[in-house]
């Protein structure tokens, strides 16, 4: 199964990618964690893509496909979890999967208005021991808790500043992908506002799996 998840940040992209490859055997491929583990390592390129990330500005295309590339051939599918995110890379990757001889599947848009999303990423915060996600308010992280000790930090990118120029750079340049994918009869909207469990089972719908 190959699945393209698209949709702005804080939809539950990450969330529902890590649930559909577990239901179907496909692997995520996650530019934006490529990225945070580049700039986790420090390395030169590394250092570069850090200023982008953390203005919430898009990493330069070909940076971005070199780091998606090697993925794309694997034998037991993918969900694809923030790229492609505008259309050159769309274009890139109608290529790439064209010399590979695979086709995708299905392209699932999470919905959800700005408001509910900027909400939700700012109060978003990261246990640095588990890598869990959790919100302040919902789903605020444990005090004391010797499964999951934090600390629990922000994003560097989830500043309102960033959150914003995120949003707009998704309506500008990733939202129109809807129209490219849809053209083509592969499109399904899905409304991310629901709760996870909700959003999973409509997606697996969406892809052809029962949940
Ligand atoms: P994400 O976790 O998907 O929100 O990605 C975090 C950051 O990584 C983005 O704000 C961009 O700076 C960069 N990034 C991830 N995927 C892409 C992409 N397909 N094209 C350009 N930049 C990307």
């Amino acid at each position: 199964m190959r699945i393209i998840l698209i949709g702005p940040q804080g939809a539950g992209k990450g969330t529902q990618a890590k649930r559909l490859a577990e239901k179907t055997g496909a692997r995520i491929i996650s530019t934006g964690d490529m990225v945070r583990e580049e700039i986790k390592s420090d390395s030169e390129l590394g250092r570069k893509v850090k200023e982008y990330n953390d203005r919430g500005e898009l990493v330069p295309d070909d940076i971005i496909v070199e780091m998606a590339k090697p993925h794309l051939g694997a034998p037991e599918g993918w969900v694809l979890d923030g790229f492609p995110r505008n259309e050159a890379q769309a274009r890139t990757l109608d290529e790439t999967l064209e010399e590979l001889d695979v086709e995708v599947d299905r392209v699932v848009a999470l919905e959800a208005p700005d408001e509910a999303l900027v909400k939700r990423l700012s109060g978003r915060r990261q246990s640095q021991t588990t890598g869990r996600i959790y919100h302040i308010e919902h789903d605020p992280p444990p005090q004391n808790s010797e499964e999951d000790p934090g600390p629990f930090v922000q994003r560097d990118d989830d500043t309102e500043e960033a959150i914003r120029r995120r949003l707009e750079i998704y309506h500008e340049q990733t939202e129109p992908l809807k129209d490219y994918y849809a053209e083509r009869g592969l499109l399904v909207e899905v409304d991310a506002t629901r709760s996870i469990p909700e959003v999973t089972e409509e997606v697996l719908d969406a892809v052809g799996e029962r949940a």
